[in-house]
């Protein structure tokens, strides 16, 4: 298998079929936990092996549709329709634009379990897929090579896997932290028999939580992922823009006057901000947005916004709103681009996470 490649480099990760399964089953155990029973029809957009030969048979058995995230947003609706789905598996962005899809129609979709993976939740997404799907999303936080890392339970804190890996927070240095404490995520498989994975740094940026839950599951806690040091991006004036700013530069102008969108960075002082326009678009919230992101990246930051009929997918089918087209080097200190670079970003990472 590969990694997706979106916090670094794409590797490839040797797995014999009795570590795929264990892999496959923590996505199970954190679903069977929040409700779900194999007699549920679940849809989802994240199992690719599902369209596989052994995945077909597979999926008729689980009552698991398959939707691959390439499917326009008009025919997953109407999947789901036809499907009754009961349950949504899906990465992250994907979920998100099909919640707003279905706001945006006035047709909200009940559920019993939404558990978007593989990018950081922000709130305002978790808002939108509680609207459109009538629950609260069960976030699962985990990686391709590693599968769950942690999940969250009925009361929203996020469980570690704790009896498949070891999960670390770590400074600069590689020492863990104090629980409470931010840093990043290191990971130790304990199913990883034919590549092992040991103290394998996932260039997220997250913390551990003291006390027990109160829920009937005893793993220990983390906190939530504060986003992927990749989608940090630096500006010209040498600091680093949190994810999260960047999903609320309309938030001064009244309300979002765009359906969809990404932002690429290609210099510390250049951006393109694409974007699907709202059906009743506003110019000048657009503009409105735009100086906040030329005001946040520093002066003479140049930002240009294009107008694109859909915002299209990374090669591996997900959506994201950060892209950055910097090449190792162009900012050197900075950008986070290897596992040694990134073990030296928590300070500034903490800067940025303080200065939200
Ligand atoms: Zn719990």
């Amino acid at each position: 298998m590969s990694t997706s490649g979106t916090s670094g480099r794409a590797i490839t990760i040797r797995r014999v079929p009795r570590e795929m399964r264990v892999t496959r089953r923590s996505y199970l155990r954190s679903l069977l936990y929040n409700g779900g029973r194999p007699w549920h029809r679940a849809a989802t957009m994240a199992s690719t092996w599902l369209a596989k030969k052994k995945g077909v048979i597979m999926s008729v058995i689980s009552k698991t549709r398959y939707i691959p995230p390439t499917t326009p947003i008009d025919e997953q609706i109407r999947i789901l329709n036809e499907y009754r789905a009961q349950y949504l598996i899906g990465q992250t962005g994907g979920l998100y634009l099909l919640a707003r899809e279905l706001l945006r129609r006035g047709k909200p979709f009940p559920l019993r379990i939404v558990a978007p993976t593989g990018a950081t939740l922000m709130p305002e997404m978790r808002q939108t897929m509680r609207d459109a799907f009538g629950v609260d999303p069960r976030d699962l936080y985990g990686a391709v090579e590693l599968g769950t890392i942690s999940w969250q339970c009925r009361r929203g804190n996020y469980h570690l896997d704790a009896d498949r890996m070891i999960v670390e927070i770590v400074d600069e240095q590689g020492n863990p932290v104090p629980t409470g404490q931010t840093g990043q995520v290191v990971c130790t498989g304990l199913f990883n028999y034919t590549m092992p994975l040991i103290r394998y740094k996932l260039l997220d940026v997250a913390s551990l939580l003291p006390a027990p839950c109160g829920c009937k599951v005893q793993f220990p806690l983390m906190g939530t992922v504060q986003g992927r040091i990749n989608d940090f991006l630096p500006t010209a004036r040498g600091d680093l823009v949190s994810p999260h700013y960047l999903y609320h530069i309309f938030d001064s102008a009244g309300g979002s006057p765009v359906k969809e969108w990404r932002i690429i960075q290609h210099a510390p002082n250049h951006l393109t901000y694409e974007y699907v326009p709202e059906d009743n678009f506003n110019p000048k919230a657009l503009e409105i947005g735009m100086n906040v992101i030329r005001e946040r990246f520093g002066p003479g930051t140049r930002v240009d916004a294009v107008r694109v009929e859909n915002v299209p997918m990374t090669p591996n089918g997900k959506r994201t709103c950060i892209v950055s087209m910097m090449k190792p080097g162009d900012h050197s200190g900075m950008r986070p681009w290897d596992a040694e670079a990134a073990a030296g970003m928590s300070q500034e990472l903490a800067a940025a996470l303080i200065s939200r």
